[in-house]
């Protein structure tokens, strides 16, 4: 297999493009956009920027945020900073950086939009403004919209979340993330270079785009977030249920999926740069070592079982209860009470905590957190940075 088809340049296809031509394949990417503005926060976390460290170190415009705050149904307030920043670019300049990389590896870059594709025969088809290109594996890499399906079904409604925004040219130095009480999703502001990314996401079907453009428009206006000069965007993120993680098929002999096309994106933060480019990487090590097969085994070594856990308690994180008020209400206060708590959320916000390892971290450090949360209440019953804690309907206990 030396000749290989990428369907989509965005970080999956254009990483996964990269990889495969630095050790001589050749590689052809199609996409019929190129760099382009895709409706996104932009935020990469630290496990993006470990492992793809070029993230930070590149020339181009970033903004590097270290301060976030979280704000409950309720309105309670954390704010804290993070150990490990969180890299946030405007799409257009990452995605040109990463298809920038990937020519210079050697790839062709093709400006088209492919319609069909066929796998059945001794070599793959790809048909694209009316002309046919031949080759010997295609990657599928064609983001959450992607309706090129060689023997596997779409994502459904249930695996996706309808997310809508506005980027807006003001200045901002803070990441703050609004949850909405019993609504499975949450409202972002991510600063950028030049602007801002504000945003919504929630699950298809459980609330209509107006309803979501007014909770997002009550937050800017609270937040007094300016609307002159505003754009609108809107898109679908996947969100995948454990059972589409564990049982959807993304590969085939000759074909294999990557990045949001494979719904490999965190069903709770939804963050999905990271498992693109990661997915992206590891599809190229499978080709490079002539064993696509072990594509699969290799996502899920690398990120697969987290996600499915994550997949487990999205719901339940969102939606849930605990101690009388609502879990993210609870996270936000217990964030101002203790400071064990506080490096957790900050290390699972930054990307430096996996879900597997938090229930153990949780389990571990509940004492440290109680005492904490003890001292905190009979030294100072309201937190300095949280007005709300000592009334309404979600008051500790
Ligand atoms: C509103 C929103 C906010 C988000 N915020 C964040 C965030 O802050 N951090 C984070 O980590 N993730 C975030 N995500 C998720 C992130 O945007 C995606 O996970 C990521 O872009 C996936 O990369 P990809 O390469 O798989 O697909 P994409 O980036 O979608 O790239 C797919 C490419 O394929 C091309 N294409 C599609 N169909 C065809 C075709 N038929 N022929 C040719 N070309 C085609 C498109 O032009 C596109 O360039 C967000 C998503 C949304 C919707």
């Amino acid at each position: 297999m030396r000749d290989i088809s990428i369907v989509g340049g965005g970080p999956a296809g254009s990483l996964c493009g990269e990889r495969l031509a630095s050790q001589g394949f050749r590689v052809t990417i199609f996409d019929e956009r190129l760099a382009w503005e895709k409706p996104c926060g932009g935020g990469l976390t630290h496990k993006a920027i470990q492992a793809y460290p070029f993230l930070l170190d590149a020339p181009q415009p970033k903004k590097i945020v270290s301060t976030a705050e979280l704000i409950s149904g309720g309105g309670h307030r954390a704010r804290f900073e993070m150990r490990h920043p969180i890299v946030i670019y405007a799409r257009k300049v990452l995605n040109g950086l990463l298809l920038d990389r990937a020519v210079a590896a050697g790839c062709n870059l093709r400006r088209m939009r492919v319609t069909s594709i066929d796998t059945a025969g001794p070599r793959v088809c790809l048909t694209a403004a009316g002309e046919e290109f031949r080759s010997d594996f295609v990657v599928l890499a064609a983001g959450a919209r992607n309706q090129l399906l060689p023997e596997t079904t779409a994502l459904g409604k249930l695996d996706l979340e309808m997310t809508l925004g506005y980027f807006i040219p003001t200045a901002e130095d803070m990441i703050k993330v609004k949850f909405l009480r019993a609504f499975e999703g949450y409202i972002w502001s991510f600063p950028r270079s030049d602007h801002l990314s504000v945003g919504i996401c929630a699950k298809i079907g459980q609330s209509s785009s107006q309803q979501l453009r007014g909770y997002l428009e009550d937050f800017m206006r609270a937040e007094k977030i300016p609307m002159d000069g505003a754009r609108l965007y809107s898109h679908v993120l996947p969100s995948p249920r454990e059972h589409t993680i564990q049982r959807r098929k993304i590969a085939g002999a000759n074909w294999a999926m990557a990045g949001d096309a494979a719904a490999c994106v965190d069903p709770i933060t939804g963050e999905g740069l990271y498992y693109a480019l990661k997915s992206g990487d590891l599809l190229a090590q499978a080709l490079v070592e002539g064993r696509p097969q072990t594509y699969p085994e290799r996502l899920r070594a690398a990120f697969s079982a987290d996600l499915e856990f994550a997949a487990r308690f999205a719901r339940k994180l969102f939606c849930g209860n605990f101690l009388g008020g609502a879990i993210t209400t609870r996270m936000v206060q217990l964030l101002n009470y203790s400071p064990a708590f506080s490096d957790l959320i900050r290390d699972v916000f930054s990307g430096a905590q996996d879900y597997r390892g938090l229930k153990r971290r949780l389990w571990d450090q509940l004492g440290i957190t109680f005492v904490e949360i003890v001292r905190g209440l009979l030294a100072a019953p309201i937190a300095p940075q949280s007005p709300h804690l000592a009334g309404g309907r979600d008051r500790l206990p």
